[in-house]
């Protein structure tokens, strides 16, 4: 028995790593898919990405992981480090698993998630900026142009998203935490991600390919000020807020010629992610903070298990529960694990003792503890199980 959903005419706001992924496992399943991204040409931010084994899974899965090796490096271990002395307090391997850890550039990710999308049938339509949708009839409406109709709607807009408001009015709010983020070039470095704890304070650096390294710092901050989210900011803010920092660490900051400054702002997840023919994907559902290295991975996921549900269930309203169900659970368990990250890479005075000589105790005594603990998030693996559910209903068409 195929589904009553087995072929719908699928419209995606938003070509993010959500939407364009979203858009590859629905054309891949037999969907009409069209992507309606509002930048003039696609792109992303100058900037790297970690994709972790459970991101890694679903690219696996679709056959990308041969592509995405090309264009990325794989990473060998996390090294915690004192940012005020620059000694590394722990090394955890994070190549032991069945899929690999990666570090890549946004914009090569895109181009092969939208190279991948095109091959599977999906149109994507640049410069379109969607301004609202009718969820009860599946119209679209844009700023510019004629609106058009679908079966389904996903709201995968980001963190700003236009359409969420249709199902939630849980509104963005700043999280006390604002970041900076800039590229080096011709730096070398081993395929490991740093991070460097201070009070108030961490900066992650890991390599990309080409000998660059990519580098995000973080502070607290009581407020965000500036209107808009991001801002170009002189790095010599950025260098005197480090200022404390070990001199491994400025001397990286030194280099840094161009950075923009970023306010964190999330809102907590909506307990129904769809009213009609309307859904939300990704940030525009579930925006954390990059704490966990989490935010994209778990767009990922959406869409490998939005395509099964749409597989799975006898009809559209019965098939967007399913897949809010599945995922509600384990994005507020990701989100919860990002925020306690801020507080345990931001210690100061003695907890901070403690909380560094806790994680080099755990690196001698039990190394293997690390991974264990991060099994529930980089071992899961949204691909499985679903093979039976699209037995059951006769029809498998997304690998
Ligand atoms: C400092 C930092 C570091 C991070 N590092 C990682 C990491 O290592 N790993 C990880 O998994 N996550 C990371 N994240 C999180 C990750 O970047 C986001 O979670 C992810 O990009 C969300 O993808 P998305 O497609 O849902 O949304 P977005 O990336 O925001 O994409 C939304 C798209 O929709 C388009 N759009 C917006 N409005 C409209 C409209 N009205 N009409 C049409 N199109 C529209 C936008 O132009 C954009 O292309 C990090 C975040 C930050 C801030």
């Amino acid at each position: 028995m195929a589904s009553t959903t087995s072929r719908l005419a699928i419209a995606i706001a938003g070509a993010g790593i959500g939407g364009l992924s979203a858009g590859l496992c629905l054309a891949r399943a037999g969907h009409r898919v069209e992507i309606f991204e509002r930048a003039p040409a696609l792109r992303e931010i100058g900037a790297g990405l970690q994709i972790t084994p459970n991101g890694a899974a679903v690219f696996e899965r679709l056959g990308l992981g041969p592509a995405l090796d090309k264009v990325a490096i794989r990473a060998r271990a996390v090294r915690p480090t004192d940012g005020r002395s620059g000694r590394g307090i722990a090394r955890f391997a994070l190549d032991g698993g069945p899929y690999p850890y990666r570090f890549l550039h946004r914009a090569a990710l895109i181009d092969l998630l939208a190279d991948a999308a095109r091959d599977a049938g999906a149109r994507i339509v640049t410069g379109q900026a969607v301004r609202a949708a009718r969820p009860e009839t599946g119209d679209l409406i844009f700023e510019t142009g004629e609106p058009t109709r679908h079966e389904l709607i996903l709201a995968a807009d980001g963190l700003r998203s236009v359409l969420r408001p249709l199902i939630t009015d849980e509104a963005a709010r700043f999280t006390g935490q604002v970041a900076w983020r800039a590229v080096l070039n011709g730096v070398e470095a081993a395929p490991e991600a740093r991070i460097w704890m201070l009070p108030g304070r961490h900066v992650v650096t890991y390599p990309l390919p080409g000998g660059r390294l990519n580098l995000v710092a973080v502070r607290e901050q009581s407020g965000w000020a500036p209107e808009g989210w991001d801002h170009a900011e002189d790095p010599a803010r950025l260098r005197a807020v480090f200022a404390d920092a070990a001199p491994e660490l400025r001397a990286l900051l030194d280099r840094i010629e161009a950075t923009r400054l970023w306010g964190l702002f999330r809102h907590e997840v909506p307990e129904r992610w769809h009213v009609g023919r309307l859904a939300l994907l990704g940030d525009a559902a579930h925006p954390t903070l990059p704490f966990l290295a989490q935010g994209a991975n778990l767009a990922i996921e959406d869409g490998w298990v939005l395509a099964r549900a749409l597989e799975a269930a006898p009809d559209l309203d019965a098939a967007l529960g399913l897949y809010a169900q599945r995922r509600g659970p384990r994005v507020r368990r990701a989100i919860a694990a990002a925020q306690a990250n801020a507080r345990n890479y931001h210690f100061s005075g003695v907890s901070r003792r403690i909380a560094h000589l806790a994680l080099g105790a755990i690196d001698r005594v039990a190394p293997g503890r690390f991974t264990a603990r991060m099994d529930w998030l980089h071992g899961h693996d949204v691909t499985r199980n679903w093979p039976a559910i699209a037995r059951m209903t006769g029809h498998s068409s997304l690998e």
